[in-house]
């Protein structure tokens, strides 16, 4: 990139917009973040916050993720104040004889993480009902609140100088050759030289003009939410039919893995299923309340990796879309940036591009499988 200070715009101020454009901004790029709305309405509202490396049957994806736990680590230690913590988790949302060898696959991996007994689960969690044999507890797990985690990077990425527009929907990007040059607003045109689009769900609305197609799922998810409550427990624990965190107000944020049956029924009705799948673990909290139900739509790619880089044959233009972006902004937005930036290919990005999909599509197509040339 020359020294001219490139204009930037994001558009999308979810958690992959807002850390991308924090990224940015602490490099010293010209950088604009624009949003239809408010930064954070979608997914990273409705999510569970939850930041952790998740299942290690993709070994490679899961290192990534264990580096993207270390980089929030670093982010944090430059940032104190963002609303994240890391007081670990404690799972046993597995069929019981897989715990044991999730846990020995944990550690060939080098994840931080013991087998803890019942009586140690009754220990750290002493409101829990009916605690199991074993459980994983994992040590540098962590979660960041959904209500406040967008926000805080865009307060930040504005103190290194963005500019931030909310509530101004981008129509379309405007494109010569292989460039895009403008991006068209409801209020407005703004000129600029690259283009990210972060803008979950929605993704495709802005690129399937230009004829990228983003293979995306989006998958409907419910969390509850109930009245403060005392201190009950530190971790994040998730359990076959329940995982809960405890909020810094006391409030409990809660969601159910079998979620269809939930998303099916009335608002009364959700509030029902989850009291009783709370008060059957906690039996404790019996005076609680479900005070709030959301839903959200998550945005995932259809092989469920990341998607993030060059999007199309644009020389200009990038896409970040991806599920669990709580976990994974800051090392995509860190990336990004610096591949922005330098103008060079960041490695841990490589497995997932959306190129990918067209490599798909043509070892699936018998023609070109069959090495025909037309
Ligand atoms: C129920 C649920 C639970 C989840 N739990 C977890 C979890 O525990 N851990 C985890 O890591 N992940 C979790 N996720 C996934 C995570 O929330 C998402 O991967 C992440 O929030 C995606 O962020 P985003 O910035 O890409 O998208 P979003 O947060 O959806 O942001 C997209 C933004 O783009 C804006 N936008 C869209 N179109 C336009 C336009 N044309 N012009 C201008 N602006 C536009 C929108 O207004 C929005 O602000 C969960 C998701 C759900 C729904």
């Amino acid at each position: 990139m020359p020294n001219t200070k490139p204009k930037i715009v994001v558009i999308g101020a979810g958690i992959i917009g807002a850390s991308t454009t924090l990224h940015l901004a602490k490099s010293g790029a010209d950088v604009e973040l624009i949003d239809e709305s408010t930064p954070s309405n979608q997914a990273t509202i409705a999510s569970f916050g939850w930041i952790n490396a998740n299942t290690p049957t993709n070994k490679n994806y899961f290192r990534f993720r264990m580096n993207a736990i270390d980089r929030w680590k670093t982010l944090i230690a430059e940032y104190p104040s963002l609303p994240v913590r890391f007081s670990g988790s404690i799972d046993w949302d597995m069929d019981e004889n897989e715990i044991e060898p999730t846990h020995e696959l944990y550690q060939e991996l080098g994840y931080d993480s013991d087998l803890i007994d019942t009586k140690r689960i009754e220990e750290l969690v002493p409101t829990l009902e009916d605690a199991p044999k074993v459980a994983i507890i994992n040590h540098s797990e962590g979660v960041a609140n959904p209500d406040l985690i967008a926000n805080a990077f865009v307060e930040l990425a504005k103190q290194h100088g963005a500019t931030v527009r909310s509530d101004t929907k981008v129509e379309w990007l405007d494109t010569t050759g292989n460039q895009v040059n403008t991006v068209v607003t409801q209020s407005g045109r703004i000129d600029c030289d690259y283009v990210i689009v972060c803008t979950g769900t929605q993704t495709g609305t802005l690129l399937s003009p230009l004829g990228i197609e983003v293979p995306l799922d989006k998958i409907k998810g419910m969390l509850a939410r109930t009245n403060p409550l005392g201190s009950m427990c530190d971790y994040l624990v998730s359990m076959p039919d329940l995982h809960f965190w405890q909020m810094e107000d006391g409030s409990l944020i809660v969601g159910e893995n079998q979620a269809g049956d939930t998303l099916t029924t009335s608002t009364k009705k959700q509030k029902q299923l989850f009291h009783e799948r709370l008060n059957n673990r906690l039996p404790q909290t019996s005076d609680t309340k479900i005070e709030t139900i959301s839903t959200g739509t998550r945005p995932v790619p259809s092989d469920g990796m990341p998607i993030v880089g060059a999007a199309g044959s644009f020389s200009n233009l990038y896409v970040a879309v991806l599920h669990s972006g709580i976990t994974l902004a800051p090392i995509i937005g860190s990336s990004l940036a610096r591949e922005i930036i330098r103008g060079e290919t960041e490695r841990n990005l490589e497995d997932y591009r959306l190129a990918r999909f067209d490599q798909l599509a043509n070892t699936n197509n018998p023609l070109t499988a069959a090495g025909a040339s037309a």
